[in-house]
């Protein structure tokens, strides 16, 4: 038995696992390269014949984006992934079909009909069999992950019983909105993420309190604050928060009055995914409910879907300077609807920008972090008069303590466990810390397998 990564080896993205063992090959994961591993091919470089089955972790774009390519390579095998997973692999992949290949909506409607067929939605925790040609069946199941809706841990169990378990990307402990990562029985090979194993995120357990206080700050001089946010998780995690905020914050107060604008058709589609699949939110969103909240489409959150209702929202809000909450993508504001708001609105002093998310080197996010006095947005110089603020503890990651506390939660220690998912640093970093807890662990870099 043995664990091949075409991706995801040596970084965070591409995610793509391949289990082999003496009956079967198994892939966990098939996604795109992106940011600075950008330059690797899409291309499947090896060999699909004879793949049993595509088991799908998450609806992340490094984790999905190259099935067009495993389907043009001639895989015809099913797919597996969670209920929700498998309701926002297409959504996800609509987009990332318009954005990255410029597909038109019929062509990507063949497609996406093509992965409908192949999907197999399993509930979490229910063992699926494989039969093979000789032997006894290769089980796996799904297990929450804590990171994304319908993110999962797979746990597979080969025809020798050997137990092989990939984490998927976890999520952090202690979050409201989705439970934490689940506890794993055991695993003769760990195959575990570690994008952030050698760094804590601080702030998790006061981020509300943070948000509050920015938000209510700039109450004071009115004008648009405006929230970059990825489409799925961190948007919702925002609506989620915002809309407590708003439950325990005084009648008639400023809070009561602001309009919570999602600007972002994407956010929007996967928002609802949140809304029907609420029987995976954490026990304490499942309170607010009970309680007839609606933590994700409250009174004063406002939906814009067309081009022309976002183009005439920013207008007004560059001329009229009233407040208002707006969450729009893209996370690090290199583009999507943000990209407008930003070019109309940071010339003005009373306007806010929340960058609750990590701002990759280069981009406009992190421009506006490093405090630039001028940036190039769409090709424009424009002057930034705005108050930017950094907000921490907005990860849908595990940090270094959860991905340790996931492993010494194992019910029996882990035999082997290969890292992957994070940079050579992160990895060695997570590697010392994990030799710490576990002396008897074989403890593998996948950058160096
Ligand atoms: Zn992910």
């Amino acid at each position: 038995m043995k664990v091949i990564h075409h991706g995801a080896r040596t970084g965070v993205t591409g995610s793509c696992h391949e289990l082999v063992d003496e009956q079967c090959r198994l892939l966990v994961d098939c996604g795109v390269f992106q940011g600075k591993e950008k330059s690797a091919s899409p291309d499947i470089e090896f060999d699909i014949k004879g793949i049993q089955a595509l088991l799908i972790t998450h609806a992340h774009i490094d984790h999905i984006g190259r099935i067009p390519w495993l389907l043009a390579a001639g895989y015809n095998g099913p797919i597996y992934a969670s209920e929700a997973t498998a309701h926002l692999v297409p959504i996800m992949l609509d987009d990332g079909l318009k954005i990255q290949l410029g597909l038109n909506k019929e062509q990507r409607k063949r497609f996406l009909d093509i992965v409908n067929t192949r999907m197999r939605p399993i509930p979490y925790h229910c063992w699926v069999q494989l039969s093979q040609m000789v032997g006894p069946p290769v089980k796996f199941r799904f297990t929450p992950a804590g990171h994304i809706l319908g993110s999962s841990i797979v746990e597979i169990e080969t025809s020798q019983s050997k137990r092989v378990v990939f984490s998927g990307d976890l999520g952090s402990y202690g979050t409201s909105l989705l439970p934490d990562p689940s506890v794993v029985e055991r695993a003769d090979m760990l195959v575990l993420e570690s994008t952030y194993g050698g760094k804590r995120h601080e702030g998790v357990d006061t981020r509300q309190q943070a948000l509050k206080a920015i938000i209510e700050r700039s109450f004071e001089n009115g004008g648009a604050i405006l929230i970059p946010a990825f489409s799925i998780g961190r948007t919702q995690e925002l609506l989620f928060d915002i809309e407590n905020i708003i439950a325990h914050s005084q009648p008639n107060g400023p809070w009561q009055e602001i309009p919570i604008i999602l600007d972002s058709p994407l956010a929007a589609k996967v928002t609802e995914q949140y809304q029907q699949f609420k029987r995976f939110w954490s026990a304490e969103a499942k309170e607010r409910l009970d309680a007839f909240r609606h933590p994700m489409a409250f009174e004063s959150c406002v939906r814009i879907e067309t081009h022309d209702h976002h183009e005439a929202l920013v207008e007004r809000l560059r001329i009229s300077g009233e407040p208002a909450v707006v969450i729009a993508s893209s996370g690090m504001c290199t583009g999507g609807r943000i990209v407008n708001y930003l070019k109309a609105l940071l010339p003005n002093n009373n306007t806010d920008v929340i960058l609750a998310g990590y701002q990759a080197e280069g981009t406009l996010g992190a421009q506006l972090l490093a405090g630039n006095s001028n940036v190039k947005v769409d090709n424009k110089m424009v002057d930034v008069k705005a108050q930017v603020h950094a907000l921490s503890g907005y990860s849908a990651h595990a940090d270094s303590q959860d991905l340790i506390r996931f492993v010494t939660e194992f019910e029996s220690e882990p035999k082997v466990i290969r890292l992957v998912h994070g940079s050579p640093d992160a990895q060695k970093a997570l590697a010392e810390k994990l030799r710490i807890i576990g002396a008897n662990i074989d403890i593998q870099l996948g950058c160096e397998s």
